[in-house]
């Protein structure tokens, strides 16, 4: 067979059509369309398929992305899609939503050679896509049933990997999330023309079909303590992300119409999946004929300006006080969010919010960057004399979030954390200061990404194996071990 592969000279790059900016304004589906097969193919088959993949290096699941490319290429795509789903519990999820100009393909080497990176996140989504379409998404069926059971506290994607992880193993496995909905930020968080709930909800059911039992609406803290758990299972995972969010310490930040993002933005996904939803409905978190402003540059300041264009707003402006080269949102998102009509006031620090009761204005300064910090980033330094209005009557809060306070909120003091609030754990374990209890995803790294909550999920699903079977093993002679085979 001809070689399939190496087509980056002759081939340029074509990432998925893209719905005009015209269209996207007006509804909240996905931006991009799906390769058709032919695409697929052709695009896949740019791979350089180096000896030392970097692209592969710099996925955080380490996805064998050479070897999926290829076999997209050859069409042997039920192939692509085992390779694909060896790594990755949710490959159709990164395909849409991984930054990937900043981990596989911006290190992708034809990129770096100035040929157009490989659309790997692209073709990763459209593998499994196919393989939906195909019927071969299977729910994990264990070999055998184990009699042990693992608590996961949290239906984010760190908790939901760990619990397809140790459902595979044949665990009994019980979520608690205090939400109503399985997907944590995958479901009320990232807006709809990121990523359409129908995917996550088809993982849902999947995991049902797996039979992993979830609690829903059950809040560690309030409906159980940690340790009424931990009497419970045989092992913990704690994976409950990080809420708490960063407010802005300037006059005025308690007028009214001046909101945290993720109570935004929660509200619009709420309103998307048909729920009641009273603030929405009478207007106070509805930007539909607003002036909005933004204040942050972040991903999550990314999909607020983007949901507000899309209910209607006036006008929307994003103020971030580093400039567009240093911000941490995803260049993609902002060039996306520019062609909508959001418009980017870069080096501009919030100083007051105006009005009465409600606000009607920000008061901004500018902003010079001088010399760079302890982490590289130069230090914004407001220009004296600079301030300026903008008119908002509506203003969204997007700078970041904090862990919560677990010891306190799980009754459990002995539970330690780190300086920064994350919960403390053995890197090498992933168990935290108590016997049997895990950590993953954002409680434990502090606010990041969806593949690395993954990446930690799958992680922590192999050591808590390793902790229950050595426990079963330390039982002894006579004992009955704790994970004892139920059935064949
Ligand atoms: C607006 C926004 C946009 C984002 N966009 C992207 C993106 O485009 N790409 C990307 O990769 N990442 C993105 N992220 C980051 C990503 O969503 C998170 O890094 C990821 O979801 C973390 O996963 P997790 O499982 O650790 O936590 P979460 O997804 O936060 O899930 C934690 C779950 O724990 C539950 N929980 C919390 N406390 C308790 C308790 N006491 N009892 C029971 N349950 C509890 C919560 O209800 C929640 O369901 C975004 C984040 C936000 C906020
Ligand atoms: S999981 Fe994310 S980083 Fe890894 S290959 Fe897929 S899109 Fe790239």
């Amino acid at each position: 067979m001809a070689r399939k592969t190496l087509k980056f000279v002759n081939v340029g790059k074509r990432m998925p059509e893209k719905r005009s900016a015209e269209m996207r304004r007006r509804d909240f589906d996905e931006i991009y369309a799906r390769f058709d097969p032919d695409k697929a193919s052709e695009q896949a088959g740019r791979c350089s398929q180096c000896g030392v993949p970097f692209c592969q290096v710099h996925c955080p699941v380490h996805n064998n992305i050479p070897d999926w490319l290829m076999l997209t290429a050859e069409g042997r795509l039920e192939e692509a899609y085992e390779v694909s789903q060896a790594t990755n519990n949710f490959p159709e999820i990164c395909g849409r939503i991984c930054p990937q100009d900043r981990l596989c393909e911006g290190n992708c080497v034809i990129e770096q050679a100035g040929h157009g990176t490989v659309t790997i996140g692209a073709v990763e989504s459209y593998i499994t896509e196919t393989a939906w379409e195909q019927g071969w998404v299977k729910p994990a069926k264990p070999r055998r049933e184990l009699e042990a059971e693992v608590g996961i506290i949290g239906a984010g994607p760190a908790g939901l990997a760990a619990a397809e992880q140790l459902r595979r193993k044949g665990y009994q496995v019980h979520v608690y999330d205090r939400y109503d909905r399985i997907g944590g930020l995958m479901i009320y968080g990232i807006p709809n023309f990121k990523l359409e709930k129908y995917v996550v909800e088809r993982r849902a059911r999947l995991l049902y079909d797996a039979g992993v039992h979830f609690h829903l609406n059950f809040e560690v803290g309030r409906d159980a303590t940690l340790e009424e758990l931990r009497e419970k299972h045989d092992a913990v995972l704690i994976a409950t992300g990080v809420y708490k969010a960063r407010d802005v310490k300037v006059p005025g930040v308690g007028l009214r119409n001046v909101f945290p993002a993720l109570d935004y933005l929660v509200t619009s996904n709420r309103k998307g999946l048909g729920d009641d939803v009273p603030r929405f409905e009478d207007g106070t978190l509805n930007a539909e004929g607003k002036h909005v402003a933004v204040i942050g540059g972040g991903d999550t300041a990314m999909d607020c300006v983007r949901t507000a264009v899309r209910q209607g707003a006036k006008s929307v402006k994003c103020l971030y006080r580093r400039n567009r080269q240093n911000m941490p949102g995803s260049q993609r998102e902002v060039a996306n969010a520019e062609e909508e009509g959001v418009e980017f006031v870069w080096l501009s620090a919030p100083q007051a919010f105006l009005g009465d009761e409600a606000v009607s204005a920000v008061r901004a300064a500018r902003v010079h960057l001088g010399v760079p910090d302890a982490t590289g980033r130069q230090t914004p330094q407001i220009v004296k004399g600079s301030d300026y209005e903008i008119e908002a009557d509506m203003v969204i809060k997007a700078l970041g979030f904090d862990p919560e306070d677990l010891p306190t909120l799980f009754d459990c003091p002995a539970l330690e954390t780190t300086r920064w609030g994350t919960v403390k754990m053995d890197f090498r374990t992933m168990m935290t200061s108590l016997d049997g209890v895990f950590a993953a995803g954002d409680i434990a790294r502090g606010a990041s990404l969806v593949v690395w909550a993954i990446r930690d999920g799958r992680d922590a699903a192999e050591q808590i194996d390793g902790y229950i079977k050595a426990k079963a093993q330390g039982a002894g002679a006579g004992e009955a071990p704790a994970h004892a085979v139920a059935a064949e």
